[in-house]
């Protein structure tokens, strides 16, 4: 099982962090060892003194595949769900400066909280799908599928040119405006279309 995540996905969020918007996806990948499932804590960690909040739409992929088609990729995915993609900010920082690769910022150990999924089946519209996250219940961050430059169709596609997708890997889609610091303490809970599907602390 892999993790693949999309970076720069949402308009806001990259001119937030100054970044161009992309032409292309931009991805990067995650260990299964950065997976936290049923609302365990997230323990924040020695090495980072700025550690980022990043909501994403998750795609949990239901079916092998390599070079899908576009028009053919939601064929891939049968349930959709919320995570946080943990940023090491400071770490992120000294690695883009230099150049090198985000995995010290991006992939450690437990740098995936995952929440429940629901079918896609029961979503009126995946082009249009709210998602909300709070902390200490006042909203940090707010956004809506249908803001995304890539689409989950096209992000699917593009991804399997290079990577063959397996049943089980997880494909966080990008987060929208408003990333910001975690704190000890803080409670986290996330929102789709007005559910909650993930719901935890960090301690
Ligand atoms: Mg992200």
């Amino acid at each position: 099982m892999k993790i693949i995540c999309i970076g720069r996905n949402y308009a806001d969020h990259a001119r937030e962090l100054d970044n161009p918007l992309p032409e292309q996806p931009v991805f990067f990948l995650k260990p299964d060892t950065a997976l936290v499932l049923n609302n365990k804590p997230f323990f924040y960690p020695a090495f980072s003194e700025e550690i980022d909040h990043e909501v994403e739409i998750v795609l949990k992929i239901n079916r092998l595949g390599r070079h899908i088609d576009q028009k053919f990729a939601h064929r891939y995915f049968s349930e959709i769900g919320l995570g946080i993609d943990f940023t090491a900010r400071d770490l992120q920082g000294k690695c883009k400066k230099k150049g090198l690769p985000w995995e010290i910022a991006k992939a450690f150990d437990n740098s995936a909280p995952l929440g429940k999924f629901v079918p896609v089946k029961s979503i009126p519209d995946p082009g249009n799908i709210s998602m909300r996250l709070d902390i200490n219940g006042s909203t940090v961050q707010k956004g809506n599928s249908s803001e995304m430059i890539f689409s989950f169709d096209r992000i699917i596609s593009y991804i399997s040119k290079f990577i063959t997708l397996k049943i089980g890997d997880l494909i966080f889609t990008g987060t929208p405006a408003g990333v910001g610091p975690v704190r000890v303490g803080d409670r986290l809970q996330a929102f789709l279309n007005e559910e909650m599907l993930l719901d935890f602390y960090v301690r």
